[in-house]
């Protein structure tokens, strides 16, 4: 975070990419190659998923030292306790730290693939991603950055965004220093639910970090969106149903409906930071940082249209 709050200061907004790992050898040198040709896209950092339950964590914390070591990214690991007893986490914290990963995401975590809602198991170490965090802190210090997760449009069965305000101040509380959101599309609810963040005590030194998925096909982005409970804007409808079966089209105009979505965001001030569940690909993610390289003027041809400072980075 001290990083992102240099970069701001200076006036540059900052953006990161979130990667899962594969489930085959070849998809995961094929994300490799992908990260490589990222890293020039100039992310302040990349994030790893962590497994329900821990499955393909060797990959995470693999990936996490690939990344960190070999290819010099600022990179972020995810650690969750669901179905995860105490071995398994300090495993996955001695990996990070050797591998001289600095950031944690700290989760709950999906319930295993099968279950719908996760109780609390026999040997599961945490319940609450709030307890991991304490535990983090507690071996740790203050080595990690601990990230946490919040959610403009509620999570789990609770879809009234305003009941989980106060546990996310606990996490905060408890030594998270950065939140990053469950995705949205609609920037009129992100902005009024940071300003609720704000007003229930969570300071403004803790940067509250918009999830982004860019749009890759129509039913992906739909499937999505239901998924996570997140308000599709009417207009977003509008403008993707006529061109819904041709996937070239929907990524054309699903940049231009994120970009904007980004813009106003960062224009509202609530945040100078964007993070892009990549799924693992480049193309969308890569339109839409390209589309937001033009302020909000609609022809990018206009000379007088500056590109956005952090936008030199990318070459
Ligand atoms: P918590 O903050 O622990 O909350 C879990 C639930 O309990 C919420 O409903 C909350 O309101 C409630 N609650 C919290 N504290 C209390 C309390 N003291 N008393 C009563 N109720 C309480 N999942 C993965 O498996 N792997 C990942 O890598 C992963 N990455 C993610 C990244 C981001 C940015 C986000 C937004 C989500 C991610 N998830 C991931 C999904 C996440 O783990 C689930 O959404 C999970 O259901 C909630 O996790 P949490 O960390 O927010 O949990």
């Amino acid at each position: 975070t001290k990083k992102l709050a240099a970069a701001h200061a200076e006036g540059r907004p900052t953006y990161s990419f979130e990667y899962f790992p594969p489930k085959t050898a070849q998809g995961v040198q094929n994300l490799y190659d992908r990260m490589d040709r990222m890293h020039s896209f100039g992310p302040a950092f990349i994030d790893v998923t962590w497994g329900a339950g821990g499955r393909m964590s060797h990959l995470t914390t693999e990936m996490v030292k690939v990344a960190q070591s070999a290819y010099g990214l600022e990179t972020c690991m995810h650690l969750t306790c669901t179905d995860m007893e105490k071995e398994k986490i300090d495993n996955g914290l001695r990996e990070a730290y050797q591998a001289g990963c600095t950031n944690i995401l700290a989760l709950r975590g999906d319930p295993p693939r099968e279950k719908e809602k996760w109780e609390q198991t026999e040997g599961t170490a945490f319940r609450y991603a709030r307890d991991l965090i304490k535990y983090i802190k507690s071996k740790y210090g203050s080595h990690f950055d601990i990230g946490v997760a919040g959610y403009p449009e509620g999570c789990d069965e609770e879809t009234d965004a305003d009941a989980h305000i106060p546990f996310l101040k606990e996490k905060i509380d408890a030594g998270g220093t950065f939140i990053v959101t469950q995705m949205s599309y609609d920037a009129d609810i992100f902005i009024a639910w940071v300003k609720k963040c704000r007003d229930a005590g969570i300071p403004d030194s803790v940067p509250i970090i918009p999830g982004i998925m860019p749009i890759q096909t129509y039913d992906s982005f739909l499937r999505r969106a239901t998924w996570t409970q997140c308000r599709i804007p009417p207009d977003w409808m509008k403008a993707l149903e006529p061109v819904k079966g041709d996937d070239a089209a929907v990524r054309e105009v699903g940049k231009g409906l994120v970009a904007d979505f980004c813009r106003k965001l960062l224009d509202s001030g609530v945040t100078m930071h964007l993070h892009f569940y990549t799924m693992n690909l480049a193309a969308s993610t890569q339109m839409v940082l390209e589309e937001l390289a033009v302020t909000p003027a609609t022809n990018s041809h206009d000379p007088s249209i500056k590109p956005l400072p952090w936008r030199q980075s990318l070459g």
